[in-house]
């Protein structure tokens, strides 16, 4: 599975027509998540989530759609809320695994996004099966886009072949919209690998210390986009942006304001997903097994000093871009346990002693003389860790740390829905 990620140009009409139909979707998951939860008072009732907002789908469909108060949503597709209920029903489904959270609300101020796709196909005749791919929406390549149920739309940058696909999620970031769309490509061909094995350090100073002496360093932009972000908003420390159940409304000049942190904040996203991307592809493409820190990010996060510098790295990201890629570039993500002395253990002789962050260099206490950058010699140590101490990554990890991760009913009951 391979997708596209394409920006639109925008008029001011399509604009709104968009920002309609993500508002469409916005109230139909709260919508559905609340008849929900509600339905869970009932203590008679016995069946599952899925039964449940089917059930949710009708009443929708049958009783609120018709009510000339909400006459208005008979201008949007109707894939729209078929999808975000889908969507919603996925959403509780990872939060009954444990895979994440309780599902929250949705609202404007967190971005928009809503997905269509093509519901009819074509049919012989009545009964029969439907014919393979038609389906689909046909893409020409070039610099337009057809998008089942909303029409044509112009993008920045062409469309790079001929391509279809079914279904279609558009979203909002700051003031740019996207549009993304999975396409069915067969894997890459296996790459030959340059290189056997590495292990990689991750650090704050230097972003990767590659177990063969090579380092990479998080690009200058990012730190110039961050600064320039934190200065803004210390000048406008004290803007308000409004309350509506208070009923303090917020400036011009404050929405001005916060357009611009949103449009500043999506600016320095779109750095470092530019450069995660390509290190992590370089990284895929000449080594084969690739062994890094199984690192407790969540933890990391958490320490108040290490908080900005790691999260802004996105470190995490780092290592689920590496996984997904595994995939297309033939390679093997392992991690490495946590509590494994990287840092402490002389690569030359094996000798553990206690190392401060404060100090840079590792000089072995032991007797053989070894000194080398720490970061290095916690690279090379991650490269040849013993093999109880690592496990495969999966691409199915989820930021959320299990043992940290609330009950089910716990979380139901913090997210207090009316
Ligand atoms: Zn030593």
């Amino acid at each position: 599975m391979y997708s596209l990620k394409l920006e639109l140009k925008l008029n001011n009409q399509e604009k709104s027509k968009l920002a309609g139909c993500a508002g469409f979707a916005r109230f139909v998951y709260n919508f559905g998540l609340s008849m929900l939860a509600n339905s869970w008072d009932f203590e008679g009732i016995k069946a599952t989530d899925s039964k449940r907002l089917t059930a949710i789908e009708k009443v929708f469909t049958n009783h609120v759609k018709t009510n000339p108060e909400f006459a208005w949503m008979r201008q949007y597709p109707s894939a729209i809320y078929s999808c975000a209920l889908r969507n919603l029903a996925k959403a509780v489904e990872r939060w009954r695994k444990g895979d994440s959270g309780f599902p929250q609300m949705k609202s404007k101020r967190r971005g928009d996004s809503f997905t269509v796709l093509k519901k009819a196909g074509t049919y012989q005749a009545l009964g029969e099966p439907m014919l393979p791919f038609t389906n689909k929406q046909v893409l020409q390549s070039g610099k337009r886009i057809t998008i089942p149920g909303l029409g044509e739309f112009r993008l920045k940058r062409p469309i790079p072949f001929l391509c279809s696909s079914q279904s279609f999620t558009i979203s909002r970031t700051a003031d740019k919209w996207y549009v993304s769309f999975s396409l069915d490509i067969e894997k890459i061909p296996p790459v030959i690998h340059e290189m056997e094995s590495v292990g990689i350090d991750l650090g704050v100073k230097t972003f990767a210390t590659l177990s063969d002496g090579s380092t990479i360093v998080a690009p200058s932009s990012l730190k110039k986009a961050k600064t320039k972000l934190s200065k803004l908003q210390w000048r406008h420390r004290r803007k308000q942006i409004g309350n509506h159940r208070q009923g303090i409304r917020a400036s011009k000049n404050a929405l001005t304001y916060f357009e611009q942190v949103a449009k500043s904040h999506a600016h320095i996203a779109s750095i470092r997903r530019d450069f995660l991307q390509k290190t992590t592809t370089e990284i895929s493409r000449k080594y084969y097994r690739i062994r890094i820190e199984d690192l407790n990010i969540s933890g990391m996060i958490a320490n108040g000093k290490l908080s900005e510098a790691v999260s802004s790295l996105g470190l995490y990201e780092f290592r689920r871009m590496l996984t997904y890629k595994e995939a297309f570039y033939g390679t093997k993500v392992e991690l490495v346990d946590r509590w494994f002395p990287s840092s402490k253990t002389c690569s030359r002789c094996g000798s553990i002693q206690p190392m401060p962050l404060s100090e840079r260099v590792y000089k072995c206490g032991a007797g053989c003389g070894h000194i080398m950058c720490r970061d290095l010699n916690a690279a090379i140590n991650l490269d040849n860790a013993p093999t109880k101490k690592i496990r495969a990554a999966s691409a199915k990890s989820t930021p959320v740390d299990r043992s940290g991760a609330d009950s089910p009913e716990r979380s139901r009951k913090q997210t207090s829905i009316a």
